[in-house]
């Protein structure tokens, strides 16, 4: 008996360390019968569903969950509902998956402890994540993470790092993926987990690149190889073409192209790495010369991935589309470059915007704001039965006020982030969305008037072709510039697409803002700025439409129309100029 728990013990501390040595203890206790014989197929069902064989694990299950019903263990068949939520995963049906879960956390009683802790937040994040629902996915990874540390094993700690880590990254949350990874290589290192010390090392290596840290990318390339040779050798589908972007970021071609073949097929037929591979095989013809060739990769890869309906990714995708703007630029089609240019930034935007969400989550759960509360209550409780605890209850109340403090400022400023145009530094469309109706409502409320313009500079695509885009880019950055000296603080700029800006300006009427983006095409006309060492650039000219509330419309949507008809008539009516909108729409019959 004494041995049959200590191996039962064992079994727990391995499961998620070397998940086939605790299936063998649990098939040793199976096989031994008795009071230990549920909890050993257990063990065997656990370590199957996970790294083995369906069919042995979906048979453990069923032995386990009779053994469980015989000695009306609940505790134990919660265990093997568990077991069964990630046996649905494994065989796709996630729906059915999270379902049970939810399921289970209605029960009245759970499961307790550490370990059950651990699984079932695990569980329910991968769930979660292969759901797309990621802010849950973060919930449940970080209490996993704190679940894991409270068992006091390696396993389930390593795991929760490795994972975090690795769900961080595809958030684009660098900073905390970074640090995840790092110390999930480390301890994985000390444990000698090798195949999560290459997958904490390949996801780092795709971090540093993104990072920008090219030759810590490349390092870990090397640490791979030399230490990890084996494991590497025999999974190397999955993880050339970390192997290869690690490589190609410091420039070694031709050693980059050797994963990338390596990795090809694993990566093109599964269509997971498809898109990374691509972008490398694109960027890799790229620096060997063959533009047509990396614009034919790139083109034939998009095509497949929307043929096949694959889901987007977008980091990959972002990179994919950049790697072909430079292709189509190479060959001289400056259009395409252009469009590809907007379908990466697109990417970007919703990049920044989930990496900003994800950094948020990842402080609201780990900024000791739970630990703080958790202390003031317990100080609360305290306080009732000893009067000098009330100095420690102010200490431990304004220690929770400066971190909510904190960490809403810090909200604000990742908010911000994904607010903002990278080029101009400008605010984007998704915050003139977000802005608009509490303006337009304010304007009601005090009946003063509100005017919105559409701005659009004139013969753009000629100054592109001209003189190539990155001096359109520096002209987008000039006159963003200008709009923000005169125009008001309290109107709201924003970069509404490629070359064309939106105002909202409250407070001014028809007359008022025409005045002033008179003044601004004046500036704009007649500023000559020299680009250091170059040619100048003439200066430019917009056509800009006005539209006022709330006589055009009540909604900015409204707005927008009868400013961009407005718009349109500036353009015909020979550019360089303001339009009002007119009093009544286009085709009204009167
Ligand atoms: P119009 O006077 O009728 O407005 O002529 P246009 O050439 O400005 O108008 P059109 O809409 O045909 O072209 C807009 C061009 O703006 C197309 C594209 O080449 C360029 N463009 C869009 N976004 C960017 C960008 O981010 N950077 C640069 N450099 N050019 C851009
Ligand atoms: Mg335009
Ligand atoms: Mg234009």
């Amino acid at each position: 008996m004494a041995e049959s728990a200590a191996l039962l013990e064992q079994a727990w501390e391995l499961s998620y360390l070397r998940p086939l040595a605790a299936r063998d203890i649990g098939l040793r206790l199976a096989s031994a019968g008795g009071p230990y014989a549920a909890m050993g197929w257990l063990h065997v069902a656990l370590a199957e569903v996970r790294v083995g064989d369906a069919t042995v694990a979906s048979d453990a299950l069923r032995r386990a969950r009779q053994a469980f019903a015989a000695s009306q263990n609940v505790l134990g068949l919660t265990w093997c509902d568990e077991i069964r939520s990630i046996e649905l995963r494994r065989a796709g049906d996630y729906a059915g998956s999270a379902r049970l879960q939810a399921e289970i956390d209605g029960r009245s009683e759970v499961g307790s402890g550490p370990m059950y802790e651990f699984v079932s937040h695990n569980t329910r994040a991968i769930t979660a994540k292969l759901l797309g629902r990621n802010d849950d996915a973060l919930r449940h990874f970080y209490a996993a993470s704190d679940a894991a540390t409270r068992t006091g094993w390696a396993g389930p700690r390593i795991i929760a790092l490795c994972n975090l880590g690795g769900f961080q990254l595809a958030l684009y949350n660098l900073e905390d993926a970074r640090r995840l990874s790092e110390e999930g290589l480390a301890a994985a290192r000390e444990a000698e987990v090798a195949q999560a010390v290459v997958t904490a090392a390949t996801n780092l290596i795709n971090i540093y690149h993104a990072e920008g840290e090219m030759r810590q990318a490349r390092a870990m390339v090397d640490f791979l190889v030399t230490h990890q040779s084996d494991l590497v050798t025999q999974m190397l589908p999955r993880y050339a073409l970390s192997l290869a972007l690690g490589l190609l970021g410091v420039g070694e071609i031709d050693a980059a192209l050797v994963h990338l073949e390596a990795g090809a097929v694993a990566a093109v037929s599964d269509g997971d790495g498809q898109t990374l591979w691509a972008w490398l095989k694109a960027r890799c013809l790229l620096a060997k010369g063959d533009a047509p060739g990396a614009r034919a990769v790139a083109e034939q890869t998009m095509q497949q991935r929307r043929q096949r309906q694959l889901q987007d990714q977008p980091f990959e995708t972002m990179q994919l589309h950049l790697a072909l703007a430079d292709a189509c630029e190479a060959v001289g089609d400056t259009a395409a470059a252009l469009a590809c240019m907007r379908e990466a930034h697109a990417r970007y935007e919703e990049l920044v915007g989930r990496s900003a969400r994800a950094r948020y989550v990842a402080l609201e759960v780990t900024h000791e704001l739970a630990r703080t509360q958790r202390e003031r209550d317990r100080a609360l409780d305290s306080h009732r039965s000893a009067e000098d605890d009330r100095h420690r209850l102010a200490e431990l109340n304004s220690a929770l006020q400066a971190q909510i403090a904190e960490t809403e400022l810090l909200h604000v400023r990742l908010r911000d982030q994904a607010l903002r145009d990278p080029l101009t530094g400008l605010h984007n469309r998704r915050y003139l969305f977000e802005m608009a109706p509490g303006l337009l409502e304010l304007a009601r409320r005090q009946a003063s008037p509100l005017c919105v313009a559409l701005i659009d500079l004139d013969h753009f695509k000629l100054l592109n072709d001209t003189y190539g885009h990155q001096a359109g880019d520096q002209v987008l950055l000039r006159f963003a510039t200008l709009l923000t000296q005169i125009l008001r603080r309290s109107d709201v700029i924003c970069r509404h697409g490629g070359e064309e800006f939106v105002a909202v300006m409250p407070d001014i009427d028809g007359e008022g803002a025409q005045a002033v983006l008179g003044r601004l095409l004046e500036a704009f006309q007649t500023q000559q700025p020299a680009e250091p060492g170059r040619r100048r650039l003439p200066g430019g000219s917009f056509s800009a439409g006005i539209a006022l509330f709330p006589r055009h419309g009540q909604t900015l949507e409204q707005l927008l129309t009868r400013a961009d008809r407005a718009l349109y008539a500036a353009k015909n009516h020979g550019r360089a100029r303001v339009e009002l909108a007119p009093a009544t729409g286009f085709g009204t019959l009167t």
